[in-house]
């Protein structure tokens, strides 16, 4: 006789990948339950991208309003109050959470708000200590910050909690220097605190083109962000007047009021019970799967940043749709991981997909370079020497536009649009045969000869 089980699919974890997986399983007629000990929305939507971005439109306005004036507008008594941006960004993780929640209601998907944890290959036990049994379980619990050993750091904060603190800091600390050092440095920097970012080695945002991370380094630097190299935290301790006092390695001590620190994610898997399935994690708690995500135990499946392949929101979401199309829709999918968009919303943001021009000479030996080295029409107007940056790599033999990297305004809209192009494999020769869009920052992708 089959066996019965509560559920034909458990979800532990209701962000980006477990949130879709749970709805497209529901929605092709599974038995579904998803268990989050959170709050339903994830990293992305709670702690992450949503709340981020909106800081990062919140904290443009300063630029625009600097550049206002040279557009003939003049704005009496401007002054910034965090409470006021904090609470309405706040307010839309709410609505977003909310939105979450009724999608997983709309379609069937019973909700446990509490920690699950694996028991078996097909059991499940709850904070509550019920004991579930599923056919399939997905492990979509997503990464948590890594918060490097030093005295002191129980004073300092991560992503987690830099969208509440109560009062708006006047100096930062930033440990780390990749995408969220780098996203908060920006953030930081415009609403007027200052900066100092603080990093073990000598490179930012190390996946990165290199010329794109030199011209960031070199405008956030005349933006007035400090960087020290080679310098990680040792110790931070509290002053009498309530500050925090920071000692780096080698160098004199940094005063500041909030210490955030960004040195990676790690796989939330500690104690999750993956071991009682024979589930051995891979490194940085990562939970290996092999094709549609599936684990070394054929009934547990995972998806999303447990799997510390790409941590990417739309790479997790794919991954949860193709798990539950495979699984219970009848329509194994397999994911292409090639030419992921990805971008970082630093001030100026920069974005890229494809090849850096040395993955691209590796992989194709004779590659050529285009690049624009350009001021943006609104910057040359409002002053600002900044200048933008727009590399195209192109494998010689077949005349391929194989990497595209941007920095400048809006470069993450503009790539996610070229990005179709390298996708679809298209050529320089297309690129040039596209008639400019003028007077626009993106011709400079078909003009480069
Ligand atoms: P990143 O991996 O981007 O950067 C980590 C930084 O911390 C690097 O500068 C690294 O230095 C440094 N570091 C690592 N370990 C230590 C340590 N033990 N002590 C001191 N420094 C250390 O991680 P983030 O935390 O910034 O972001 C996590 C992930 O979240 C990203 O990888 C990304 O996938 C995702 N994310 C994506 C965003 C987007 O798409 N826009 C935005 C925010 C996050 P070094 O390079 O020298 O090793």
């Amino acid at each position: 006789m089959a066996a019965t089980y509560d559920y034909d699919l458990f979800v532990i974890g209701a962000g980006s990948g477990g949130v879709r997986a749970s709805r497209v399983a529901a929605a092709h007629g599974a038995r579904v339950a998803v268990a989050e000990e959170h709050r339903i929305g994830g990293t992305c939507v709670i702690r992450g991208c949503v709340p981020k971005k909106l800081l990062v439109y919140g904290s443009h306005f300063a630029e625009e309003l600097h550049d206002a004036a040279h557009y003939g507008w003049s704005v009496e008594g401007m002054r910034f109050d965090w409470p006021v941006l904090r609470d309405t960004v706040l307010r839309d993780v709410d609505r977003i959470n909310v939105a979450y929640t009724q999608t997983l209601e709309s379609h069937g998907v019973e909700r446990f708000l509490e920690r699950a944890v694996v028991t078996g290959a097909h059991g499940i036990r709850l904070a509550s200590g019920r004991e579930i049994s599923a056919k399939y379980i997905l492990i979509a619990v997503g990464a948590w910050p890594v918060m490097p050993d030093f005295p002191g750091n129980d004073l300092c904060i991560t992503s987690n909690e830099v969208f509440h603190l109560p009062k708006f800091p006047s100096r930062v600390v930033i440990q780390g220097a990749g995408y969220i050092a780098m996203e908060f440095a920006g953030i930081f920097n415009a609403l007027g605190a200052h900066v100092t970012v603080v990093s073990r080695s000598e490179t930012i945002l190390r996946s990165y083109e290199q010329a794109l991370r030199d011209r960031l380094l070199q405008i956030t630097m005349a933006r007035g962000i400090d960087y020290r190299f080679h310098c990680p935290i040792q110790q931070v301790e509290r002053q009498p007047d309530g500050m925090l006092c920071v000692t780096t390695e080698g160098r004199d001590s940094l005063t500041a009021d909030v210490v955030l620190i960004a040195t990676g994610r790690r796989a939330k898997t500690d104690g999750l019970g993956l071991d009682s399935a024979g589930i051995a994690l891979g490194p940085n708690g990562a939970v290996p799967v092999g094709d549609h995500g599936v684990t070394s135990c054929p009934g547990i499946y995972a998806v999303g940043d447990v799997t510390d392949r790409v941590q990417l929101t739309p790479v997790a979401i794919r991954e949860g749709q193709a798990f539950a199309d495979g699984v219970f829709g009848g329509k194994p999918v397999t994911l292409s991981y090639d030419c992921i968009p990805s971008a970082v919303f630093s001030q100026p943001p920069l974005a890229a997909v494809g090849l850096t021009e040395g993955q691209a000479r590796e992989k194709f030996g004779a590659i050529k370079v285009f690049s624009s080295d350009f001021r943006p029409m609104k910057n040359v107007f409002a002053g600002r020497a900044e200048r933008g940056l727009y590399k195209l790599v192109v494998d010689a033999a077949s005349d391929r536009v194989v990497g595209v990297h941007m920095i400048g305004p809006e470069a993450p809209e503009i790539l996610q649009a070229v990005a179709i192009a390298v996708k679809a494999g298209l050529t320089k020769a297309d690129f040039e045969a596209t008639v400019a869009l003028h007077p626009s920052m993106a011709e400079e992708l078909v003009l480069m000869r």
